[in-house]
């Protein structure tokens, strides 16, 4: 999986330097980072980044800041880790439904996934490498049953590191300037 998923991003950046050299600044600088292992993949499979919308600041119900970005993609569509961590917690809640927390590997940053429709075979504790299958698009929690898509947020922990604790910073403009966009073509078990 790590390698297929390494090789994905890489002949997407690679592919992205022949088409364009405004973006092969990106595309480079994207690469650097798969090198250190930094790399940064959009959580869903096949969303492309002009396809992603800020959605950041958008009120929720009850007056609640949104502090996250909802993905739509049609149920079941595989949910990607974002980055290299670990998973730090599976929980449940009323509004997120099915959720994931992970660390990156530096445990600055949570990232954190909801409305999930089921996980992927995964368990807290594990590490994962971006672009790793963790779980599926659904409406659990909240979300509106006819509008399946993964609430995506990202979070700098404390130095306390309690992984409900982070404060939100906004993902769009870092997945819209260099994330990579990964396809799967893998059927999905409907259950
Ligand atoms: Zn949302």
């Amino acid at each position: 999986m790590l390698m297929r998923s390494a090789s994905t991003v890489a002949s997407t950046v690679g592919s992205a330097v022949a088409v364009s050299g405004v973006m092969s600044f990106f595309a480079c600088f994207a690469a650097a980072l798969l090198l250190s292992s930094e790399c940064l993949v959009i959580p869903v499979a096949g969303v492309s980044r002009e396809a992603l919308r800020d959605t950041y600041d958008e009120a929720r119900s009850g007056g609640r800041p949104h502090d996250a970005i909802d993905i739509l993609a049609p149920r079941g569509t595989p949910v990607l880790a974002a980055v290299d961590g670990t998973i730090r917690k599976l929980f449940t809640s009323k509004p997120g439904g099915l959720t994931i927390y992970e660390f990156d590997e530096s445990g600055t940053f949570v990232y954190y996934y909801a409305h999930l429709d089921r996980y992927a075979s995964i368990r807290e504790g594990d590490r994962v490498h971006c672009g790793d299958v963790i779980g599926y698009v659904g409406t659990t929690g909240n979300a509106a049953a006819n509008t399946p898509h993964l609430h995506f947020a990202v979070e700098k922990l404390p130095a306390t590191k309690e992984w409900w604790k982070g404060v939100a910073v906004n993902p769009y403009p870092l997945l819209r300037s260099r994330a990579v966009t990964l396809e799967r073509s893998v059927s999905v078990p409907m259950p």
